[in-house]
């Protein structure tokens, strides 16, 4: 349909990058990336006019995004060349050919486009050897600046290597290390390091490309202390096992897995590291209030519960209610993964298991009618019933009446 819009149009169309690699790894890939030789904003309003869908549209780049009502997503580009004035800035943008457009991509395998309109559907366009290195399982740039004029690139390359298990070639690797030794990651703009680590971090194995990262000496353009120790890795290796386990809990919860990740990379540094890690990477305000929040409040029930863990008193199950109340699943999986206690490890799966749904029959209402006047004092009751019910000390609505006269 794309390719009749074009038609309609005289305006070639070609799928583009990302989207053709994935279709021809046989991989899912809901994002597709059009490429139109001449006015893609124009074409992206007429599809969306045809369709009965939204666009979204930025002049200045010649780019548009087309949204389905089934949430599918078509990024559409007008051929373009762009110029890098400085590296790490963003990019001048011009019009021009097909060829140029994929000239300036960041890898081979990015780099296939295939033809939508009727003349010449669904032919193969590769001047870069895409399908070869596609075989060959490598990543590789298409030119020696390629890093110099985006270093984004670097993390591009080692989130695709881990993704796709296709190596870096040796002499991509080479460039990187290259652009490394001159800095000119150092020139990376604080957003557009956080961009690439999110995305790093939302992948299935982010650890292997953690691992990559540090061995490629990139971790100091985060934060000059930031390291991979072995209590770190340790950390990091357990995000991914809790991570697991509540993904296979199917709670129907949402996590954003990156925080965990981030928070566990993070550990070893001390509060100002942590603080100077979210400023280098231009984190906003509000997200770095949150992030340090999470953190804190990590390590403040990990102590708590240190403390209390393997005490002879023994721990109530109301104990780790309220110890863990209200921290998000990010800083639950957190602590999880933190703590070296089987025992706290224990108590958290319970909370997230079990404990956190436990409601009380009784609520303000039955409080009102008992004629207690209303205030602070409800939640204390309501939390004194809660308490006895967590800990199985009261079962009935009758029970729980009996705690409140009382
Ligand atoms: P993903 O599956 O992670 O979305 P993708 O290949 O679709 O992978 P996008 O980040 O959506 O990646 O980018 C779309 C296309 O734009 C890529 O295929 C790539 O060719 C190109 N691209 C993205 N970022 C860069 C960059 N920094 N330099 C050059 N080309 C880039």
């Amino acid at each position: 349909d794309l390719g009749k819009v074009g038609d309609e149009l005289e305006l070639p169309v070609y799928a583009v990058g990302g989207f053709v690699r994935d279709l021809l790894l046989g991989a899912e890939n809901d994002d597709i990336d059009v490429s139109v030789e001449g006015d893609g904003i124009l074409f992206a309003e007429a599809v969306a006019t045809r369709m009965g869908c939204r666009v979204k549209s930025h002049a200045k780049f010649g780019t548009a995004v087309i949204v389905f009502p089934d949430g599918l997503k078509v990024d559409v580009a007008s051929t373009r060349l762009e110029y890098y004035e400085t590296p790490g800035a963003l990019p001048t943008v011009e019009r021009s050919s097909l060829k140029m457009d994929l000239y300036r991509r960041d890898f081979t395998i990015n780099t296939l486009a295939v033809k939508l309109n009727a003349e010449g559907f669904g032919t193969l366009i590769d001047y870069f050897g895409a399908y070869r290195d596609l075989r060959e399982k490598t990543i590789r740039v298409l030119h020696n600046l390629s890093f110099v004029e985006d270093p984004t690139r670097v993390f591009r390359a080692i989130r695709f290597e881990q993704r796709l298990g296709f190596p870096i070639s040796r002499h991509t690797e080479n460039l990187i290390k290259n652009a490394v030794k001159m800095g000119f990651l150092d020139k990376l703009g604080g957003r557009r390091l956080l961009n690439e680590l999110v995305l790093i971090l939302r992948e299935r194995e982010p650890v292997k490309a953690i691992l990559r990262m540090s061995g490629l000496e990139l971790l100091h353009f985060i934060h000059p202390d930031l390291a991979l120790t072995s209590d770190t890795l340790r950390v990091l290796d357990e995000v991914k096992k809790v991570i697991t386990w509540f993904e296979l809990l199917y709670l129907g919860e949402k996590v954003e897995t990156w925080v965990v990740y981030f928070l566990a990379l993070t550990s070893s540094l001390p509060d100002e590291g942590f603080w100077g890690t979210c400023t280098r990477l231009s984190v906003s305000e509000h997200y770095r209030e949150k992030l340090i929040d999470m953190r804190i409040q990590g390590e403040q029930v990990l102590e708590i519960m240190a403390r209390r863990a393997g005490r002879r008193e023994g721990v109530r199950c109301s104990d780790i209610y309220f110890w863990l109340r209200g921290l998000s699943p990010e800083v639950l999986l957190y602590i999880m993964a933190k703590t070296r206690s089987d025992e706290v490890r224990r108590y958290v799966s319970l909370y997230v298991t079990r404990l956190r749904s436990v409601v009380t029959h009784i609520t303000g209402n039955d409080l009102k009618v008992l004629g207690i006047p209303s205030g602070p004092r409800y939640r204390e009751i309501l939390d004194q019933v809660l308490s006895a019910r967590l800990n199985g000390e009261a079962t009935t609505r009758e029970d729980e009446m009996r705690i409140v006269r009382s």
